[in-house]
C-alpha cells in the first residue's frame, strides 16, 4: 500500500491570463478608464477566477485582467507628468515596447494594485496572490538627463516609497503573496554584460525589500523571466550563470523562475542550489507560456521530480514561466490554452508530490 503523500508541494501562477477578446476589442476603442468598461472587466475577473478553481488551482490571481496596459506600467499609466517616449523593451521578434518617461515630479502611483485585489477577493473561494512591478523597473521611468527642482534622488525616494506602501497595502488586503516582478533583472545584463545595471537594480530593490520584517518577506517573491510577448522572449540569451548569483541576494522570501522554456534546466538548476539561500523558496516554471504545445501533466511531474534532485523538496514549489498575457492587447495565447497549461500544471505537481511524498 502506498504510502500517504506528507510533502506540499506549492504551486503558484504568475498573473496574468489572455483578456477575452470583446474586452481587447472594447478598450482599443476607448479609453482604459472608460465606465463602460467595467462590466466587461468584472466578467472577465469573475471568469478568469472560476476558471482557475474549476482546474484546482490551489491559489488564483484576477489574471491582471485590468492592469492596462500590462504588468509594467499599470501603477503609473495616465499620470500627467509623463511622456511616452520612454525606456524601449526590445524583443527579439523585433518589436518594442515602450515605458513612459517622467517630466516633472513629484512621482507619485496613479493607483495601487490592491484596487485589484479588492475585486479579486469578492470572486475567490481559495487564497488570491497579487504582482506588482519592482522599483527597479519603474527607475527606467526617470529621464537620463536630470529634471529640473526634481532630482534623482529624490525620485528614488519618492518611489521606494510608492513602492512599500503598494506592497503594504496588498499583505494587509490579505493577499497570500505579493510577487515583484523583475523581468528587467535579466534584460539588464544583456543591455549591460558588465552586471553593473543589474547590481545597481538589485541594490535599489533591496532598499524596498529591507523595509520589511522577516515574516513579512516571507509571503514577497520576486519574479524572474526572460520576457513574454507575442511570443517573444527580450533576454533569453542571457546565461543564468549572469544572473542568478545576485538574484539570490534580494531578500526575497520566494523566487519564481523561468526554467520550463529554458535550453538546458539542468544547467540552471546546478546555479541555483549553489547560490539559492536556506530560507528562500524556489517556485520552478514548469509550463512556458511562449510554447503553443501543452505540457502534459507527466512532463510536469517529470520536471518536478528532476527539480527536486536540486532544491530540497521543502523548499521547492512550481509556478508558470511567466504570465500568459504580461501585455493586455497580446492575443498570441488562448484562454483555453492557457487553463490548459495551469491544469497540467497543477495535476503534475500533485503527481510528483505523490511520489516524492511516498518515498
Ligand atoms: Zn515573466
Amino acid at each position: 500500500m502506498a504510502k500517504p503523500a506528507t510533502i506540499t508541494i506549492p504551486t503558484e501562477p504568475i498573473g496574468s491570463i489572455p483578456r477575452p477578446p470583446d474586452l481587447i476589442e472594447r478598450f482599443a476603442m476607448v479609453d482604459s478608464e472608460d465606465p463602460s468598461l467595467d462590466l466587461l472587466y468584472e466578467d472577465a475577473i469573475r471568469d478568469t477566477i472560476e476558471r482557475f478553481e474549476a482546474v484546482g488551482s490551489p491559489v488564483v490571481t484576477d489574471g491582471e485582467q485590468r492592469k492596462y496596459h500590462n504588468f509594467c506600467t499599470y501603477s503609473v499609466h495616465g499620470l500627467p507628468n509623463t511622456a511616452p517616449d520612454g525606456f524601449k523593451i526590445p524583443f527579439s521578434d523585433g518589436h518594442t515596447r515602450r515605458m513612459a518617461r517622467l517630466t516633472r515630479g513629484p512621482f507619485r502611483y496613479k493607483r495601487y494594485a490592491d484596487c485589484y485585489l479588492d475585486v479579486a477577493m469578492r470572486y475567490a473561494h481559495v487564497p488570491v496572490k497579487q504582482a506588482v512591478i519592482s522599483p527597479s523597473a519603474l527607475s527606467l521611468m526617470y529621464p537620463s538627463d536630470r529634471i529640473p527642482d526634481y532630482p534623482r534622488e529624490q525620485f528614488i525616494d519618492d518611489l521606494l516609497s510608492e513602492h512599500e506602501t503598494e506592497i503594504r497595502r496588498c499583505l494587509k488586503k490579505g493577499a497570500h503573496k505579493v510577487q515583484v516582478d523583475f523581468t528587467e533583472g535579466r534584460l539588464a545584463v544583456k543591455i549591460d554584460p558588465s552586471g553593473h545595471l543589474l547590481n545597481s537594480f538589485i541594490d535599489l530593490n533591496n532598499l524596498a525589500l529591507s523595509r520589511f520584517s522577516a515574516e513579512e518577506r516571507r509571503r514577497i517573491g520576486v519574479h524572474t523571466c526572460p520576457g513574454n510577448d507575442f511570443d517573444s522572449t527580450h533576454s533569453a540569451d542571457v546565461d543564468y550563470a549572469e544572473l542568478l548569483p545576485s538574484l539570490f541576494e534580494l531578500k526575497a522570501g520566494n523566487f519564481y523562475i523561468a526554467l520550463a522554456g529554458e535550453s538546458d534546466r539542468r544547467h540552471a538548476l546546478k546555479i541555483i542550489r549553489k547560490y539559492r539561500k536556506p530560507d528562500q523558496r524556489v517556485f520552478v516554471g514548469v509550463t512556458a507560456p511562449i510554447d503553443p504545445h501543452i505540457e502534459t501533466p507527466e512532463e510536469v511531474r517529470d520536471r518536478v521530480l528532476e527539480a527536486s534532485e536540486y532544491i530540497p523538496v521543502e523548499q521547492l514549489g512550481t509556478t508558470d514561466d511567466c504570465g500568459f498575457s504580461p501585455f493586455s492587447d497580446d492575443t498570441s495565447t488562448s484562454r483555453d490554452t492557457a487553463f490548459a497549461k495551469i491544469q497540467a500544471r497543477v495535476r503534475g505537481t500533485e503527481l510528483a508530490e505523490g511520489l516524492i511524498g511516498g518515498r
